[in-house]
C-alpha cells in the first residue's frame, strides 16, 4: 500500500485531508485518480479528480488545462473544486502571467 506522498516530497504539503485513492501527478503536481469518500451517513462514494495533463491544450499551445465541467481535488486548499463547463481555463503558465498582469 503506497501513500500519495511516496513519490513526491512537496514542501508545505499537508496530507491530513488527502483522500484515499488519489495520488499526485508527477508532471503537474496536482491530485489525480479516483477517490473513495464517505458521506455523512457513512455511505461510500467515489469522486474522480482530474489533473491538467488529462485535459485539453491551453490556448497558448504550450500547456494543458483541465477539461471543462470536471472535478478535482485542490490539495493546497484541502478541498474539492469543480471547473464550470463554460470555463475554458488556462495552463499554469498563463495563470501566472494573468495574475502578474492583474497585480501590476
Ligand atoms: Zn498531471
Ligand atoms: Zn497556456
Amino acid at each position: 500500500m503506497s501513500s500519495p506522498h511516496d513519490d513526491l516530497d512537496l514542501p508545505g504539503l499537508h496530507l491530513t485531508d488527502f483522500p484515499a485513492g488519489l495520488r499526485l501527478c508527477l508532471v503537474c503536481h496536482e491530485a489525480r485518480g479516483v477517490a473513495l469518500l464517505s458521506r455523512y451517513d457513512g455511505e461510500l462514494f467515489t469522486m474522480r479528480s482530474q489533473c491538467p495533463c488529462e485535459g485539453i491544450p491551453c490556448h497558448c499551445g504550450k500547456g494543458m488545462t483541465r477539461m471543462p465541467a470536471c472535478s478535482y481535488f485542490d490539495w493546497r486548499a484541502g478541498r474539492w473544486r469543480h471547473k464550470p463547463h463554460f470555463s475554458r481555463g488556462m495552463c499554469r503558465r498563463c495563470e501566472e502571467r494573468e495574475r502578474r498582469r492583474r497585480e501590476r
